[in-house]
């Protein structure tokens, strides 16, 4: 479970998040919704370790966040422009978080050039959790493409099988299906339910398509202006919204 208290975020003087607090179960699928600006990827950003938080708390899986380093906190997150490495193969891009959690320090360092040198076992190993994770997303003939040399689609695909690789206790996304076009759009979104609910762990997820977030998430929040001002099943938010900011948002058209 995720367990946000009271966060805060200050940019100088600038109050971005005033007092967020949320609770996620297991296998909860939150999406994150507000206008832009309103403070959804400082809020993923803090959670994910990337940011710090002015005040509050973290916990997931019965841990408190705030004071591990990124890397330690096994937080899953996908951006809206997927940052893969362009240089990599979809197969070693795969393979990094794998490799990260692997080698020891010194053994990481040459491993983003040349992706896992020597370490004959090591090497097996994570070759099959990326080949099982490859058939599991249908990548599999994408493995040994560069990001260049992909749709944004499957782009994409690559992303999800590079944060889901290493079983997060948590994953975060924000907005990963923008770049998308309709079509694909739709599509993804089944998917990425469905690798929700087999990994059982809590979702975040930002969007700025209403549609999404009513037809993927359990619950959805709403935030304005760096406060949460309601969070619901899809049916009760928009049937009955709690304040009319919210109500101002979510009815305008876009
Ligand atoms: P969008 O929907 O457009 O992605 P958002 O809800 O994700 O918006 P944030 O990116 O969280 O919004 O930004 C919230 C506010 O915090 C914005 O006013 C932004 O300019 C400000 N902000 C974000 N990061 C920083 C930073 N590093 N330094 C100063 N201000 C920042
Ligand atoms: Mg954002």
């Amino acid at each position: 479970a995720l367990r946000l208290s009271t966060i805060t975020k200050s940019f100088g003087d600038n109050a971005i998040l005033k007092g967020i607090s949320l609770e996620a179960e297991a296998g909860e699928f939150i999406a994150l919704v507000g206008p832009s600006g309103c403070g959804k990827s400082t809020l993923l950003r803090i959670v994910a370790g990337l940011e710090h938080p002015t005040s509050g708390s973290v916990m997931a899986a019965g841990r408190e966040l705030t004071a591990l380093a990124p890397a330690d906190r096994n937080v899953a997150m996908v951006f809206q422009s997927y940052a893969l490495y362009p240089h990599l193969t979809a197969g070693q891009n795969i393979a990094v978080p794998l490799a990260m959690r692997e080698l020891t320090r010194a053994q990481r360092l040459p491993i983003i050039g040349n992706l896992l040198p020597g370490q004959k076992q090591i090497r097996t190993a994570i070759q099959a959790q990326v080949a099982e994770m490859a058939r599991s997303l249908k990548i599999e003939h994408l493995l040994d493409r560069k990001p260049g040399q992909m749709s944004g689609g499957q782009r994409q695909r690559v992303a999800l099988a590079r944060a889901m690789v290493r079983r997060p206790s948590l994953f975060l996304m924000d907005e990963p299906l923008s770049n998308l076009d309709a079509n694909l759009r739709v599509h993804a979104r089944g998917e990425i339910v469905d690798l929700h609910r087999r990994a059982g762990v809590p979702t975040l997820y930002v969007t700025h398509d209403q549609a999404e977030a009513l037809s993927m998430a359990d619950r959805v929040a709403v935030m304005i202006s760096g406060n949460l001002l309601q969070l619901a099943p899809p049916q009760v938010i928009y049937d009955d919204p709690a304040h009319i900011e919210v109500a101002r948002f979510l009815g305008q058209p876009r």
